[in-house]
């Protein structure tokens, strides 16, 4: 049973650590935190032992009843590999920890790429890692447009893609972000970081990215157009191609599903954890061909597309399991593509 250290207890973190607890072959050692808050009363909670990332801070985790399991140095002694899920930039401040404890690691999308040996996602190298050390799983915008790009490169060859990103402002816990009534470039330089962050997982690839921010905490939404090397007999063909991929969804034209407000409320209804959405969202209407250009719309749920890909990176790590072995075993388990 491999031992998951799950340093940085936010958003990702909390997710990892119930999608770890989910698989046969792991276990959450404990994880890192930093404020003795709500969330980490969650995790004690759940069972999950605490260590603190401030030793000085020891105390206030004891008055709110916490009893430490330690500090984050003996959760990175004791793990088998660490799943770091700092805020972005804070990871790297950790590398040093990890190589000193010779405890393999992985970090996630915020931090550059040189933190790691390779950039990883589960459908198209998990290969690269098995070698590695170091791993980053790439953003969830970089994951949702990997998983898209995937099949229709292996099919049909990708001449050149074209991404307007609209994203949401915030996480619904990030009270302080925004914008609360406007519509931002963000960035408003051309391209925006999306595209290089798509290389670092198809080099070959010509991608261009522009981003948006707009008022909402439920998901990205991506307007694509891919100039495709062959031509697609027809669109059936094209869809059926997507509804073959394991992580992404295939939003039928009679669900009456218009936007992300009701994705959230599927995945609510259908009892998912946080009403979180693994997959990508593909609206099959969307789906338009035009000579040899690919235009459609999908949706990804920013919160929760980087969860599998992170225990696959984990099984990728430690090389027991092949590709789609692993990520055969992370969707039983988690009840993706049921
Ligand atoms: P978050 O702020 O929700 O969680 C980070 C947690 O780490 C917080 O609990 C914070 O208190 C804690 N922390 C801060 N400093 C720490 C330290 N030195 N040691 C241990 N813990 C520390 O952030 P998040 O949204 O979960 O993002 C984490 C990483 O995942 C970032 O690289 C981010 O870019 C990436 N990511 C985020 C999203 C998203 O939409 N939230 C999606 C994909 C990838």
């Amino acid at each position: 049973m491999l031992r998951v250290g799950i340093n940085g207890y936010g958003t990702i973190g909390k997710r990892v650590a119930d999608a770890v607890r989910k698989q046969p072959d792991m276990a959450v050692q404990g994880v890192g935190k930093r404020s003795p808050d709500y969330v980490a009363v969650g995790a004690d909670e759940e069972d999950y032992p605490v260590y603190a990332v401030d030793e000085d801070r020891a105390d206030e985790f004891r008055e709110i009843g916490i009893d430490l399991a330690g500090t984050v140095d003996d959760l990175v002694a004791e793990s088998d590999i660490v799943v770091d899920a700092t805020p972005s930039g804070i990871g790297a401040e950790n590398r040093p920890l990890y190589e000193r404890h010779e405890t393999p690691a992985l970090f996630q999308g915020g931090e550059d790429a040189t933190v790691a040996e390779v950039s990883f996602n589960a459908r198209v190298n998990y290969d690269e890692a098995e070698d590695a050390d170091y791993a980053r799983v790439v953003s969830c915008n970089t994951t949702g447009l990997s998983r898209f790009l995937a099949p229709l490169h292996e099919h049909y060859g990708v001449d050149k893609t074209r991404v307007t990103l609209v994203r949401r402002g915030g996480d619904p816990d990030q009270t302080g972000r925004g914008p609360i009534n406007d519509t931002v470039p963000d960035p408003v330089s051309i391209p925006s970081h999306h595209g290089p962050d798509v290389q670092t997982i198809f080099p070959e690839l010509d991608i261009d990215t522009i981003g948006l921010k707009v008022p909402t905490t439920m998901m990205h939404v991506h307007s694509v157009n891919v100039t495709l090397e062959n031509r697609p007999d027809d669109i059936d063909e094209v869809i059926d191609l997507f509804k073959s991929e394991d992580r992404i969804l295939t939003v039928p034209d009679y669900a009456g599903i218009d936007g992300a407000g009701t994705l959230k409320d599927l995945a609510q209804d259908a009892g998912r954890p946080r009403g979180d959405i693994w997959e990508n969202c593909l609206w099959e209407e969307s789906l338009t061909l035009q000579g040899q250009d690919l235009y459609c719309m999908q949706a990804i749920h920013q919160e929760a597309d980087v969860v599998p890909e992170n225990v696959d990176a984990i099984r990728a790590l430690e090389g027991d399991h092949s590709g789609p072995e692993s990520r055969a075993l992370t969707n039983e388990t988690l009840g993706i593509d049921l």
